[in-house]
């Protein structure tokens, strides 16, 4: 946090915003709403004394959950966008935030291949975003099942019984893909109506076999929905990925709707994630009409095409602005800032099959930037504990790593030496820095020294 640029540009930028509203007169705030300086100041270094009890997301040491500090110009265009505070419900109240969100959209749409036919648009997280997904599956396929990974993110089944559409999760391999096999025995019942593809999910960053998932659809009719809330843009870098991810990956524009949460790797603050869908047809289903806000202009208004009313129209500035500086491209620096985090996963994969005290998962992963390995123990009971211990000794070291429970299966049996059904405890770290990549030799030392105080306590 040392040299951040956002407080100077933010400054200039106000300016520049006061500037474009300097012809109506001025007035002074009511007395009723002024607060001074001095008070505001006090409770806002209360707030930063708050804030400092948190794990330093911004740092490189902190290696753990999906977290990290949304860009300077997505923060510094957020902030400025609040002194106007639009709301991308309709024309009315967000008139240049909706013009924002429709351009920005359009180049996540691009991104995955999709040009001039397509529907979108920002929500509030992923959550609302596979909402939206599922809930359009539903209307298309009433009474037909969906179905998704036991990978796949819990709130697909979640959403399910909340839209009151039976759900049913089809077993992972060992390396948290969804089984090819167990799909096709549910889709030979014959009532599948949508199949979630995660690509990337959030336990260990699995890719489903999206385009073998699409052979399948010349035997059986159902939908694809793509859950890529994490794993969205690393469809920038497919020389970065690994077979088969990379396959996967180039499928991704035949996919009925997608989800991809800019709040994740896109550099934004959190409040944005994202909806598309391939045929723009479906927006008749959010037909509706507002008595209150769609009257100041025939073009679409946004609340037209989303199931939230009110949506923050500075995510919508932030995303468009960050945007403007990085674009979502192949070859450009943010795809750039991406492999470095890929660069870093395939150092400490690398790093941890070398060393006897740690069992990574089976070759060929990790197929993203999310690493996961257990400790070598005679039994998982064991391996699960010695996994806590190097976590909070970790902290203690300053690396922060997160933890995730898996099935024993799935860690091979060569070097298992008890067989066992249940789950264990693993170390997690979740490298979406670009900073991970130089920094991953200190993150391993300090993980090394706080395994060996673990070990020989
Ligand atoms: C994070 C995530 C979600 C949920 O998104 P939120 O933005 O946290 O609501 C859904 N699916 C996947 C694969 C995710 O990683």
């Amino acid at each position: 946090m040392t040299n951040d640029p956002v407080p100077e540009l933010l400054a200039r930028a106000t300016q520049a915003l006061t500037a474009e509203f300097a012809s109506l007169p001025a007035f002074e705030p009511a007395t009723e709403s002024a607060a001074s300086l001095d008070d505001m100041a006090r409770i806002l270094a209360e707030t930063a004394h708050h804030l400092g009890d948190n794990y330093p997301y911004f740092h490189p040491l902190y290696a753990g959950q999906m977290l990290k500090p949304p860009h300077p110009i997505a923060r510094a265009a957020y902030a400025l966008a609040m002194a106007i505070n639009p709301n991308n419900h309709a024309r009315d109240g967000g008139r240049a935030s909706s013009e924002m969100e429709i351009e920005a959209v359009a180049q996540l749409a691009r991104m995955f291949g999709w040009t001039d036919t397509y529907l979108g648009h920002l929500t509030s997280s992923g959550t609302l975003a596979n909402l939206e997904a599922l809930w359009i599956a539903g209307q298309l396929a009433p009474g037909r099942r969906i179905v998704g990974s036991e990978q796949a993110h819990y709130t697909h089944q979640r959403i399910s019984a909340v839209l009151k559409l039976n759900y049913r999760s089809i077993p992972a391999d060992t390396r948290g893909r969804m089984r090819l096999d167990a799909l096709e025995d549910e889709l030979r019942k014959g009532d599948v109506g949508t199949v979630v593809v995660t690509l990337g999910t959030t336990a260990i960053g699995a890719v489903d076999p999206l385009d073998q998932i699409l052979t399948l659809r010349q035997r059986y009719d159902f939908r694809i929905h793509v859950d890529a809330a994490y794993g969205g843009y690393f469809c920038l870098i497919p020389d970065e990925l690994d077979e088969p991810a990379r396959s996967a990956y180039a499928a991704i524009s035949q996919a009925d709707s997608i989800v991809v949460d800019p709040h994740k790797h896109g550099l934004q603050p959190y409040g944005c994630g994202c909806i598309l869908f391939r045929d723009p047809a479906v927006g008749r289903f959010y037909k509706h009409d507002s008595p209150y806000t769609y009257f100041t202009s025939k073009e679409l208004h946004l609340g037209e095409i989303s199931l939230e009313c009110s949506r923050a129209g500075a995510a919508a500035v932030a995303l468009w602005a960050t945007h403007r500086l990085l674009p979502p491209e192949p070859g450009g620096t943010f795809a750039r800032s991406l492999a470095c985090g890929r660069a870093a996963a395939l150092d400490l994969d690398c790093r941890l099959r070398g060393d006897a005290r740690f069992q990574p998962l089976d070759a060929g992963l990790p197929e993203l930037d999310i690493v996961v390995w257990k400790l070598n123990a005679a039994t998982p009971e064991r391996a699960s504990e010695l996994a806590q211990k190097v976590f909070v000794s970790c902290a203690a070291h300053d690396v922060h790593l997160a933890l995730v429970q898996l099935p024993h299966s799935w860690f091979s049996p060569a070097r298992t030496s008890t067989q066992s059904n249940g789950s264990v405890t693993c170390l997690r770290s979740v490298l979406m820095k670009p900073e991970h990549q130089a920094w991953l030799p200190v993150i391993w030392e300090k993980l090394s020294s706080a395994c060996t105080h673990v070990l020989e306590a």
